[in-house]
């Protein structure tokens, strides 16, 4: 009989978010994430559509990164009865906890949609104890015929391809792929040899400011706010984004580029989750591991306060400007980051930094839009404050790094596959593909199914 593997996307097509892709191949059902869609909100109701497959018959689940639009349906696959292995890398487990938590304890305060019932602490436990972590390289044999390894995707801590080899075949499901150089990460590996690939396409159709403008632009911005007495607001995704920034401004006010002033780390989450950064140096790149011996306390420099209660957050306002206020989430859909954007957005002599991908209708992008009025959970804020974007701090490869990413293994792949994308970032990536590659490249639509020769 004719071998062949069977992809289907059940999530991750036409947004960013939700990634959710079931592999059948040689008698087993795998799924590679479980992510929320998200938009407006945290999470869109269109999470809690029944998932396209039995999650009981579900043999193995990957986990990519530890994201919550790759990890953040978990509880909802043990809540329908998924009692499968859950395999990733060792960091990836050690962030997933932190972020499950997070994630639950936003989520268990929906009773209407019955969300108490999923998410929950003890899912949560359960999850954990399904769940192994590997290192980087490590072969897994799934069947006689099935091997799976985890490659460095270089986007955040422990971010992670997941390689298949079916009988001398290789899928590669990307998860989100890595800006590199990074700060603090190793480059995103190169891959060769590759059959099929799923890759994703944040920025399809956009490429990056330089990096040396980046830091440049952080500085001015910086000292903009200092001379303007005013309040630096920097929305921040907790994970990755947190710790590169925190990097990034270690690097400024120790080498005397800017001013001291405080600067709040207002978000647990963030510092619990640079915790976990500290436990896997190991996973960083040369020059973070450098950095970390002559500077035991990266992620803290001079000036930084981490505000873990909320009445050290609350006190935050009291403190005389100029100042800078990092707090999550990224997308301004909740989180701290709210209560200091409804505070500080009115007064034009405040700044508000974006360095993260906001998604068609969060605040985040509305307020990028250059809207003067923006609904931030629940609360009509005016905006007069400077809107300072900064793309060039992404954690995703631009529309050329995509290109030469695929470049790499072009000899061999027969189809592309283009995921976690809004639909023009995809399509303007495929048809890059097929012109400057001349690859077979597609856009597949949710829900649909696709049958591999291996
Ligand atoms: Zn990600």
């Amino acid at each position: 009989m004719e071998k062949t593997a069977k992809i289907t996307f059940c999530g991750g097509t036409g947004s960013v978010t939700g990634a959710n892709f079931l592999l059948e191949v040689d008698g087993k059902k795998i799924l590679i994430d479980c992510g929320l869609t998200q938009g407006m909100n945290l999470a869109d109701n269109i999470n809690w559509d029944p998932f396209p497959y039995e999650s009981k018959e579900i043999d193995i689940l990957f986990i990519t990164h530890a994201h919550v639009d790759h990890l953040g349906r978990v509880p909802k696959l043990l809540h329908e009865g998924f009692r499968g292995k859950i395999y990733s890398t060792k960091p990836t487990k050690s962030l997933a906890l932190p972020m499950l938590l997070d994630t639950t304890g936003i989520l268990c305060k929906n009773t209407d949609l019955g969300l108490d019932k999923i998410y929950t602490e003890e899912n949560v436990k359960l999850a954990l104890s399904l769940w192994e972590g590997f290192d980087y390289h490590q072969k897994l044999t799934i069947t006689p015929d099935l091997e799976v390894s985890f490659l460095n995707a270089g986007h955040i801590l422990g971010s992670a391809m997941i390689k298949f080899v079916y009988n001398g075949k290789s899928i590669l499901f990307t998860g989100d792929l890595g800006n590199s150089p990074s700060m603090i990460l190793p480059d995103t590996e190169k891959i060769t040899g590759i059959d099929y690939l799923i890759m994703e396409s944040v920025y399809g159709d956009r490429n990056h400011e330089s990096k040396d403008d980046r830091r440049k632009f952080l500085e001015a911005t910086i000292e903009d706010n200092y001379k303007r007495k005013g309040t630096l607001v920097i929305p921040v995704f907790s994970l990755e984004r947190s710790q590169e920034l925190l990097f990034e401004l270690n690097n400024l006010v120790e080498n005397k580029r800017v001013p001291v002033m405080p600067i709040f780390l207002d978000s647990p989450l963030a510092i619990r989750l640079t915790e976990v950064f500290k436990q896997y140096k190991s996973y960083l790149n040369e020059n973070a591991q450098h950095a970390m011996k002559s500077d035991k306390y990266l992620f803290d420099f001079p000036g930084l306060h981490n505000t873990l209660k909320s009445e050290e957050s609350k006190m935050i306002n009291d403190v005389p400007n100029p100042k800078i206020v990092i707090a999550g989430s990224g997308m301004s859909t909740g989180g701290r980051i709210v209560h200091h954007e409804r505070h500080y957005l009115p007064d034009p002599n405040n700044t508000l930094l974006l360095t993260g991908y906001q998604v068609v209708g969060s605040p985040g992008r509305l307020i990028q839009e250059g809207l003067k009025t923006v609904r931030i959970t629940g609360e009509d804020v005016i905006i007069r404050a400077h809107i300072v974007t900064i793309l060039g701090y992404s954690g995703h490869k631009d529309s050329d790094g995509l290109l030469s990413f695929v470049e790499d293994t072009q000899e061999t792949v027969k189809k592309v596959f283009v995921v976690m994308g809004e639909p023009k970032s995809a399509m303007f990536l495929v048809q890059k593909l097929r012109d400057n590659l001349g690859i077979d490249a597609s856009a597949p639509e949710l829900g649909q199914s696709i049958v591999l020769p291996c």
